[in-house]
């Protein structure tokens, strides 16, 4: 290793090497060093496969926060647009899945090439399998312990992720540090995760894994309209994943089973249209025959040619299945989680810089901090935007 450097990254993730290319770019001297036995493992596992790197509709209202503002200046400096043209700069082919998320055509690694290509061309050298003792801070610097030997570098960035899916080489080595230099964390949790349901709910639920239906999961300030999918352990999908972020323990989440119609109303309508068909049938051809018999047992109603019964009677069975409401037991844990929520307290940092402003030369950039995306390309977008806000800079 070098002994002395300009800046050291600890973390070779999507933030870590976006802010190494940056710096370098700049002719700074650059040292990336990550405990992992490769490169950008959140990257590659990332979005099935394909990294879902950006999303086109990005905006400040994407992302959670304690303070909902600090994320607005990286966001606006170093925005979708500008990682899109890197990519096209690249020639890594790309497209739009659903909702504005845009994904490779091949495969995550063309990202994880993207960024170490930009690395070399700026110089920044990338070490793997190192693991980090000790960070002292020095005069004008700092001075970094590491299984390979010990660095001196003036600027010291924090760039080691989250704490989800631990088997991938997550740590909470951030957080370790904030509180080494006296800063507040926000309290984490797993966030971006399937829920969990009591064994009760999941022995009424055994013929329903693998369904998926599209619903509007609510929960507190939190509204998603996606598809939601049921699973032995629970309930998954992105309407799910995207609310177990605004979920808290013991809560209620609320589903509109029917997001994109008056039940009410459409079974009102189909007595006059069918007089003659069962109330199973007509839901089967809307949900499926398997789901129809559980929602029907679930609230306990029994199915009968919809002519006997009255227009108001079926009004108030449309409403009674149109919501659902559950407890879930919990969630899957950081086993499974996409994100952390919580982390590094933004008020203690530079929104322009990310530098640390109790402790000059210290920056913190992508998940470690309290900057929370959702769903769909938000994540990857924070990593690179805070890691170019800082790359100009350190
Ligand atoms: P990371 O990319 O996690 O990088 C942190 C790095 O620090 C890692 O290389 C790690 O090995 C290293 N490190 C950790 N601790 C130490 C230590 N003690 N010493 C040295 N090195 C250390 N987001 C999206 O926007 N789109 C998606 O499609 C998407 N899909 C995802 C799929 C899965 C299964 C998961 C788990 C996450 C997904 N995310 C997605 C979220 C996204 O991967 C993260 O938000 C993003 O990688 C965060 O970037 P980061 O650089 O802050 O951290």
């Amino acid at each position: 290793l070098p002994q002395q450097i300009d800046v050291l990254i600890i973390g070779a993730g999507a933030a870590g090497l976006m802010c190494a290319a940056v710096a370098g770019q700049r002719g700074r001297s650059v040292l990336v060093l990550d405990h992992a036995n490769k490169v950008g493992k959140k990257i590659l596992m990332s979005g099935g496969g394909r990294c879902n790197f950006t999303n086109l509709y990005t905006s400040p209202e994407n992302f959670y926060s304690e303070n909902p503002h600090f994320c607005k200046s990286a966001l606006a400096r170093y925005t979708q647009w500008d990682f899109i043209a890197l990519v096209e700069k690249h020639g890594i082919p790309y497209h739009e899945k659903t909702l504005g998320q845009l994904f490779c055509d091949n495969k995550s690694k063309d990202i994880v090439d993207l960024l170490l290509a930009e690395c070399r061309a700026a110089k920044a050298q990338v070490r793997t399998r190192c693991s980090i003792e000790s960070v002292k801070p020095l005069g004008n610097g700092y001075r970094v312990e590491t299984s390979l030997g010990p660095v001196q570098c003036q600027s010291l960035v924090i760039a080691t992720g989250g704490l989800s899916i631990p088997t991938m080489g997550a740590t909470g080595f951030g957080y370790d540090i904030a509180r080494q230099f006296g800063l507040r964390l926000v309290p984490t949790r797993a966030a971006l995760v399937p829920f969990t349901q009591h064994k009760r709910q999941l022995e009424r639920q055994q013929e329903l894994p693998g369904s998926a239906i599209p619903v509007t999961a609510t929960c507190g300030a939190g509204s998603f309209h996606e598809q939601m999918l049921f699973t032995h352990r629970g309930l998954s999908g992105p309407a799910v994943l995207q609310i177990s972020s605004y979920w808290r323990e013991g809560e209620p989440v609320s589903f509109d089973l029917a997001p994109d119609l008056d039940l009410a109303e459409w079974l009102v309508q189909q007595r006059q249209e069918k007089p003659e068909a069962h109330l199973h049938t007509v839901l089967a051809g809307f949900w499926s025959k398997k789901l129809t018999q559980h929602f029907l047992s679930e609230k306990g109603i029994e199915s009968r040619p919809l002519k006997q019964f009255s227009p108001s009677e079926l009004a108030e069975i449309g409403m009674a299945l149109q919501t659902w409401q559950l407890v879930p037991a919990g969630t899957e844990g950081y086993r499974t989680a996409e994100v952390t929520l919580g982390g590094v307290d933004t008020d203690a940092i530079s929104s322009r810089t990310m530098e640390c402003k109790t402790q000059p030369g210290l920056y913190f950039i992508g998940e470690v901090l309290d900057v929370t995306g959702w769903l769909g390309g938000y994540n990857f977008q924070w990593a690179w935007s805070s890691a170019h806000a800082a790359g100009e800079v350190v």
